[in-house]
């Protein structure tokens, strides 16, 4: 009988998850990462997201426990490419030997205006080469893993070729003369670039502070001349003013698009595959026939 539990026990360990203890304690600066992370990570990996859901990581200003977090880690993932202004001194003011993952190398950067534009991940295929980079770093940080990691990232490369083409389907049946919109948002351009949605911002429009009249005028100036079929502004949210739109020029009301963070677990992007879904639901709604 003993020796029966002896054997239970010593299955039970050989196919538990890795304890606590042993996970690789790794740091990721903004959600959109961390979900990334965890799907390559798996088991073997406790991650960490510094910039959580729904907030801005663009001017994000670090805790003294995002220090605490940092000095403990042994792998910090970033995006880079100018995204997280804050993270080098919060690496150095931690004391922290962690080595950094710039997960967008091997990107080629876009612009935005004279800068390069971060929101690399809005593509797909960008995606793609951010999981790769994870799945390399974490194996050679825990070599043990390595076929845990190749197997999660292979597993979660295949769901975003799914997504993709999902994406690459729900464009192709919007009419091409359809494929724009304005919107407030400047986190798109790789998006745009990759399936051919041009993003549009609005003319003279501050996009720090609700729209004014005049801004309402403009747009519709705009929206007419240009003959955009949808809006998505999120910083508008008097309904009256919305309504003026799209009564004046014919033009949809899109609704909120997920740029730069997930939403918490029970919003509708609680994932990355969920934000470009939601996304391009909302594009193809807006702009379809
Ligand atoms: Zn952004």
């Amino acid at each position: 009988m003993i020796r029966f539990w002896l054997i239970a026990l010593a299955m039970l360990a050989a196919t538990s998850p890795a304890r606590a203890a042993d996970r690789l304690n790794v740091v990721a600066s903004f959600s959109i990462l961390g979900d990334f992370v965890r799907n390559v990570g798996g088991d073997r990996v406790d991650v960490t997201t510094l910039v959580g859901p729904n907030s801005d990581a663009h001017v994000y200003v670090p805790t003294p426990s995002d220090a605490k977090k940092v000095a403990d880690a042994k792998l910090v993932f970033v995006n880079g490419l100018g995204f997280e202004g804050w993270l080098s001194r919060l690496v150095k003011s931690a004391g922290s030997k962690a080595s950094v993952v710039t997960t967008t190398t091997g990107i080629a950067p876009l612009k935005l205006g004279s800068e390069a534009d971060p929101h690399a991940w809005q593509s797909v295929a960008n995606a793609k080469i951010y999981v790769a980079n994870i799945r390399d770093a974490l194996v050679a940080a825990d070599t043990a893993g390595a076929e845990t990691f190749k197997s999660n990232a292979n597993a979660y490369l295949a769901d975003l070729d799914a997504l993709e083409r999902d994406v690459r389907e729900a464009v192709a049946k919007i009419p091409e003369s359809h494929r724009k919109v304005i919107s407030t948002h400047n986190a798109f351009g790789y998006f745009a670039a990759a399936y051919g949605i041009e993003f549009i911002a609005p003319l003279g429009v501050s996009t720090e502070s609700e729209a004014s009249a005049r801004d309402i005028a403009r747009i519709i100036t705009q929206v007419r001349a240009a003959r955009i079929p949808a809006v998505f502004l999120e910083n508008i949210t008097d309904p009256r003013l919305m309504g003026r739109i799209s009564a004046e020029t014919g033009a949809r009301v899109g609704g909120t698009l997920y740029s730069d963070s997930l939403t918490g677990e029970k919003g509708d992007s609680p994932t990355y595959i969920a934000m470009v879904r939601h996304n391009i639901k909302a594009l193809t709604s807006a702009l379809g026939p």
